[in-house]
Formats: structure tokens, C-alpha cells, sequence
């Protein structure tokens, strides 16, 4: 099973050309091509318009920015549109230099914004051109030391490797994804939806952990129905997945099957969870997570499953 349309985030929007990572030449004719869009991001935060219509903001290569951004700030994240397309890492000492000298505006009303927000708004390859170059940026900005030495890393491979400028050490970093599954939970004719204490109130959602070491996804779903709801679960389905760079989750949505009733909220990361039916749902008893996440889609497809066949997805 898959999503259609993808999820919010996702979708085959942008040409990655990973082959030519590796090739200076290449990466370099694509950052002296002038048609060039740079995607900036600052303090985890996207260049948005919010008005008319919420749009990406992304930068010309000549935009008087990139005079103060070496190009290791930079990482090629291939072609957008038929245009090669870098992230822009913005530091503090380029927008106040920027500042000083063109104003406080980079592009008229153009706002750094959290993506989480407003990714659901954005047309969905810009939201996902967004979340990719955020990812990037907010590995990098872990990874600024190597992990075997201590040594500084340097960016490679068009920034997509960070590498211990220790030649002799050579230990290099790739980006990293931390995988979650999210589950729907059903049993026969009830879903099971649970909350957080510090979620607004009334909002329910289905239930997510972290995939740990040693384990495959069903083992996490398992695990986690288990230690969250002390629900045992079997029949476990793929739906569709989900990159969340907030800041590096890759959401994997899965259906299961309950084989038991009781529910016991045992690790204290859920304050409250119950068997909730089709008809509570839609009569809106609870709110529901955003429509931009994969757990409002499960739900979604949940309540879909039994409406006439035009209406399934
Ligand atoms: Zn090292």
C-alpha cells in the first residue's frame, strides 16, 4: 500500500543526482550556472511568503546573500524545476553582514518560518524540497566535530559527507535518518487513539515510538503498542511513509490488529488512551493531529474503509 497523493514532505519532486556529488566539476558548473536557486535555511527555519498564497522563497545563486556564504556552506541537492538547486546554511556573521550593507529584508515579505507549520500549505514539491534541505542542514550542524577524534569535520561530496579534516583519522559522517513507526491500532469496529499531557486538549492521536538497534519495524510495532497502551498486536500492514525533519524522523505508518481490549497506559508518554469508533470520530468528539501528518492519514484511511467504494482511498 502506498499514499496517493504522498504524504506531506514526500515525493519524487527533486532530481537528487547523487552521481554528480562526487564530481567537483560537475558541482561547480552547476553553482556557476546563474539560473541556479539557492534553498536557505537559518536556525532550522525556511524562507516562506506567507501571503497570497504560501510559497517557498528560494534564491537566486547571483542574490546578493551568497557574496557571504563560502560555498562550504552550501549543499548541492541536485535539480528542482530543471534548475540545480543548493541548500544555503545562513549564519549569523553573513545575515548581519548582509544586513549592514542591503537591509534587513532578503526578499520583500519573505519570513524564515518553521516548516512544520506551514509545510502543509506550501505546494507539495516545494514542501518537500524544503524538508530535504532542512534535514541536510540540521545534520551538518551536529556533526561539525568527528566522532572517533574530535578533529573538525569538512564538508565532502558536495556536502553531503562530513569528513575529520585529520587525514589520518579519515573517519567520514552521512546524513542519518532516525526511523519511528506510527500505528493504527485496530479492533473489529474501534480504532485505538491516545494523547500526550502536553497536547492541546481534546487532541488524540495514533500511537508512535522510535525503531531501536537490533530491531526490525514490526519488532518496533510490536514493542511499542505494548509499552505505550499494553496492547498486543498482530497482523501488522505497511501503509505509506513519511520523511519529519523535526529535526530527523522518517514516520513509517502501519496498520495492526489488536488481540486484546484492556488498555494500560504504562510508560507515562500517553496520559490518556481508549477504543474510539468511526462514528465518535466523524461526530468530532476529539480533535485529530494535523492533516500534513501520516497519523491524520491512517485515520483517514481508517474511516474511509468503510464508506461506499467511491469514497475509499
Ligand atoms: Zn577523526
Amino acid at each position: 500500500m502506498s499514499a496517493t497523493p504522498p504524504n506531506v514532505f514526500s515525493g519524487p519532486y527533486v532530481d537528487r543526482r547523487s552521481e554528480a556529488r562526487k564530481n567537483a566539476t560537475e558541482v561547480a558548473a552547476a553553482l556557476a550556472d546563474p539560473a541556479a536557486l539557492l534553498v536557505p535555511v537559518w536556525g532550522q527555519r525556511s524562507l516562506v511568503r506567507a501571503l497570497p498564497e504560501p510559497t517557498a522563497v528560494l534564491l537566486s545563486v547571483q542574490h546578493t546573500l551568497r557574496t557571504y556564504l563560502d560555498d562550504a556552506a552550501l549543499i548541492y541537492l541536485g535539480e528542482f524545476r530543471g534548475r540545480a538547486t543548493f541548500a544555503a546554511d545562513l549564519h549569523e556573521q553573513a545575515l548581519e553582514a548582509h544586513t549592514v550593507r542591503h537591509g534587513p529584508t532578503l526578499e520583500e515579505a519573505a519570513e524564515f518560518t518553521d516548516l512544520r507549520g506551514i509545510g502543509g500549505q506550501l505546494p507539495a514539491d516545494e514542501a518537500g524540497l524544503l524538508a530535504y534541505a532542512r534535514a541536510l542542514i540540521y545534520w551538518r550542524s551536529k556533526h561539525r566535530f568527528c566522532g572517533v577524534c574530535g578533529q573538525p569535520a569538512l564538508p565532502k561530496d558536495a556536502g553531503h559527507v562530513m569528513a575529520c579534516s585529520d587525514a589520518a583519522c579519515g573517519h567520514q559522517n552521512f546524513p542519518r535518518i532516525d526511523p519511528a513507526i506510527i500505528v493504527l491500532i485496530m479492533n473489529g469496529e474501534r480504532a485505538l487513539l491516545g494523547r500526550q499531557a502536553t497536547w492541546p486538549k481534546g487532541l488524540y492521536s495514533t500511537l508512535a515510538g522510535f525503531v531501536e538497534p537490533g530491531e526490525s519495524l514490526e519488532d518496533a510495532v510490536v514493542r511499542e503498542m505494548y509499552e505505550e497502551a499494553g496492547v498486543r498486536v498482530t497482523d501488522i500492514r505497511y501503509h505509506s511513509s513519511q520523511p519529519w525533519p523535526f529535526p530527523s524522523s522518517l514516520m513509517l505508518g502501519f496498520t495492526a490488529q489488536a488481540t486484546s481490549d484492556d488498555i494500560a497506559c504504562n510508560d507515562a508518554e500517553l496520559e490518556h488512551a481508549r477504543w474510539f469508533t468511526r462514528e465518535e470520530i466523524r461526530a468530532g468528539v476529539i480533535g485529530l493531529p494535523p492533516p500534513t501528518s501520516v497519523s491524520r492519514r491512517l485515520i483517514e484511511h481508517w474511516l474511509a474503509a468503510d464508506a461506499p467504494p467511491s469514497a475509499t482511498r
